[in-house]
């Protein structure tokens, strides 16, 4: 049996969006409370007894969560209100993709790996009610799963 540890830390921010392609109220301007849960795995703790440092956590992924996210309107890149609000000196954070919980969730699992945490999966809630998860998965596991 193989033994994991997993540490989670969740962070809150607030943000504006509008989903192109959607055909519903969700391609109105509109914002979020949203929650990021981040987990980290690893299976052996390091020399302090832990998989990482919840304070190296606020101080690297949470500081770029409040940075670049927070009080943020998130645009997909062919979203003409980008250029409007920049011209009005509002800060835009444009995506290649849309803004979804889903993206979102990737962007910032993507952002945690830079920072070198061995993240495992991100949770976003986008609502109380709704979350979209991001995980990757060794490839031969991809395999395994397709065959069955
Ligand atoms: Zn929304």
């Amino acid at each position: 049996m193989k033994r994991m540890f997993t540490i989670s830390r969740q962070f809150t921010f607030c943000y504006g969006h509008r989903l192109l392609h959607h055909s519903g109220r969700c391609s109105r301007l509109h914002g979020h409370n949203g929650m990021v849960k981040i987990n980290l795995q690893n299976d052996q703790l390091n020399t302090q007894g832990m998989v990482a440092d919840f304070v190296d956590m606020k101080t690297s992924i949470g500081e770029w969560i409040d940075q670049t996210l927070d009080h943020r309107v998130i645009l997909e890149k062919n979203d003409t209100l980008a250029a409007v609000l920049q011209e009005q000196g509002e800060p835009v954070l444009v995506l290649s993709v849309e803004p979804t919980a889903e993206n979102l969730a990737k962007l910032i699992y993507d952002r945690a790996v830079d920072f070198g945490l061995p993240v495992c999966s991100v949770s976003f809630w986008e609502t109380e009610q709704c979350a979209a998860e991001y995980r990757e998965m060794a490839a031969e596991t991809l395999m395994k799963n397709s065959e069955e």
